[in-house]
């Protein structure tokens, strides 16, 4: 049985968030003073500030320091591996790590391993930060957002940031539809397999997330032994059936979740993602979405092109007929400036809308 505490707290006050933190690791069984050298992995996926609600609040942060003992260190690996540097000043995460004497530490910028998985389909061979492995424990620290091609951007998808390189590039080019990149999520957390993950819901974010959606009041901390279980309570506060979210599926087939506390369903605005059991050529005509530039907002700074998996952004920023909608492009947008352009034929949905 997989247990996830789930409890109140709506605001960023850090006595307040370590209280409930301390109230769920007792609950859990889970002493957090016996490891002498742990790394917090908030979820810093750009330079956003945070009020934006892209990344893991550095108050939270802070609070979750403060509860270990030991050596700790604090970091990640942005969307877009030059800016981490960036990512964690304008977070506000460099700050909260210096205020508890956490060392900071930019996990694109470290040494790396290889490690190899003959078996596995996507991570067969990736280089990962060698402190994942050398730490007595990773403290997962995602934030409560939507996914344009995940759905969720939760316990399990945080993992992701710790894929450094190019690397994440080429994962998106060969795991190219919602499943497969739920497989190699599930592959991706075989591999890191945190003891510990706390979410940070008191202020998700609902729409085109994890980045370009709008911050949503939500007022909770969930914490578990298991991302994927904290990951099936989180879409249930959301709104939406846990199993749709392949790494859920995957990671939790035949596993039962205990919830420890209470929630309400606070209704997100989901992205919309296509059905999965039609074929993919009605599926283009009806529910294909397609990147489009606001050239109003766009201040030609190229990460889009540059991060585009499989270079389907011109230089002259036009979008050519091998995006595979993976909205990276949109994701990584520093300025908000691309926007999902939809299907004409978008009104037949109604013909598909118990599939959607
Ligand atoms: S990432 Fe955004 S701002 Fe930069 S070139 Fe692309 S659309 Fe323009
Ligand atoms: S253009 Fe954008 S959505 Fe299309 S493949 Fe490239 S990054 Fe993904």
């Amino acid at each position: 049985m997989e247990k996830v505490f789930v409890a109140k707290c709506d605001e960023y006050k850090k006595e307040k968030i370590k209280r409930v933190i301390k109230k769920g690791f007792k609950v859990l069984n889970f002493n957090p003073k016996k490891f002498k050298k742990v790394l917090l992995k908030p979820n810093v996926l750009g330079a956003y500030p945070p009020e934006r609600a892209v990344t893991t609040h550095p108050v939270f942060v802070e609070a979750v320091c403060e509860i270990f003992n030991g050596k700790i260190y604090v970091g990640d690996c942005s969307g877009v591996d030059h800016l981490t540097k960036r990512s964690l000043e304008k977070s506000g995460i460099k700050k909260a790590a210096k205020k508890c004497n956490a060392k900071l530490v930019n996990l694109n910028k470290m040494e790396h391993i290889k490690i190899v998985k003959k078996d596995f389909k996507y991570a067969k061979d990736l280089l990962f930060p060698k402190i994942l492995f050398d730490v007595d424990l990773i403290v997962n620290l995602p934030k409560l957002k939507t996914h344009m091609l995940t759905l969720l951007s939760g316990g399990v998808k945080n993992l992701f940031g710790c894929v450094p390189g190019g690397q994440k590039r080429k994962l998106h080019a060969v795991a190219n539809t919602e499943r497969r990149f739920g497989e190699m999520l599930f592959e991706i957390y075989n591999i890191i397999k945190p003891k510990i993950t706390i979410m940070d819901a008191i202020i998700g974010m609902e729409g085109n997330g994890p980045s370009a959606g709008t911050p949503k009041k939500t007022g909770y901390i969930l914490i578990s032994k298991n991302p994927a279980a904290l990951d099936y309570v989180a879409a249930k506060i959301m709104g939406i059936d846990p199993y749709k979210i392949w790494s859920t599926k995957l990671i939790m087939e035949g596993k039962k979740v205990k919830i420890i506390g209470q929630f309400e369903n606070k209704k997100y605005k989901m992205p919309f993602i296509r059905p999965r059991y039609i074929p993919r050529f009605i599926s283009n005509l009806i529910f294909g979405r397609k990147p489009a530039i606001n050239k109003r907002k766009c201040k030609k700074c190229m990460i889009c092109v540059k991060n585009c998996p499989v270079g389907a952004i011109d230089e002259n920023l036009n979008f050519k007929s091998n995006c595979i909608e993976c909205f990276c492009c949109l994701e990584l947008c520093p300025e908000n400036a691309i926007y999902i352009k939809e299907s004409k034929l978008k009104k037949l949905r109604f013909l598909f809308r118990k599939f959607v």
